[in-house]
């Protein structure tokens, strides 16, 4: 914690930060996750290339980097070490970053690290050579750019031949991780860190889902089939 990133308001308790949602994690907070202060299985990641909600800029936006983040709660976006009873942060002596920049009067201090020095898996997971392999071939077979070049395309001729593209490396990425699981190499709590979240709900972000023509599985928009 340093004095220029840690708010000098101090909190009111309001709860109102952490019902929105988990903040994003720094490199600061790299020795958080290492010392297991804040549990690697309460991180999910947003991949590179995937698209993201910029909080400052108020769009949406593929990610540059990798953005790690505290997971929600079960059924609501609300940072999982939010204690409602209490309006209490579980970990308030180990809270990252962005929660010690932030004051509710004044955004400037959190504003200014917002897409600053991220954490990526890289910092995490670089030295563990076999898994650090496993994520970047995912991350290269599932790129999003695939999806955006699908969308892009009007031709129906290429449009059908990527769609099969984008079908595949949905089908790879679903069955990496139950195979990981199913053969106890990795536990399932620790999947949205490692790989992202799984393509198969984050296509709904793009405005697509999985359907089916007939017995052929197809992409389809809300509104028509694509
Ligand atoms: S880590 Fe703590 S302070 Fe930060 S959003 Fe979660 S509950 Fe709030």
């Amino acid at each position: 914690m340093t004095a220029q990133t840690t708010s000098s308001e101090s909190c009111r308790r309001c709860g109102t930060c952490c019902k929105k949602g988990g903040p994003a994690l720094h490199l600061e907070d790299r020795v958080l996750v290492e010392e297991g202060h804040i549990p690697a299985q309460d991180l999910y990641t947003i991949r590179q290339g995937e698209p993201a909600f910029d909080n400052v800029k108020g769009l949406l936006q593929p990610a540059v980097t990798d953005i790690i983040k505290i997971k929600g709660q079960t059924s609501s976006w609300q940072c999982r070490f939010y204690q409602s009873h209490d309006r209490a942060c579980r970990i308030y002596q180990y809270r990252p970053l962005e929660c010690r920049a932030l004051a509710c009067s004044d955004t400037t201090a959190v504003e200014n690290i917002y897409d600053q020095h991220r954490l990526t898996r890289k910092d995490l997971f670089s030295h563990i050579e076999s898994l650090w392999d496993l994520i970047e071939d995912h991350q290269q077979r599932c790129d999003y750019e695939v999806i955006y070049s699908f969308q892009r395309l009007t031709d129906p001729t290429n449009r059908r031949q990527l769609q099969k593209k984008v079908l595949e490396i949905i089908g790879y990425d679903t069955h990496l991780r139950q195979l990981l699981v199913a053969k106890g190499q990795l536990a399932a709590e620790m999947l949205d860190l490692l790989f992202g979240r799984r393509l198969a709900i984050t296509i709904k972000g793009l405005g697509l889902k999985i359907g089916k023509e007939g017995q052929e599985i197809v992409l389809q928009s809300d509104s028509a089939k694509l």
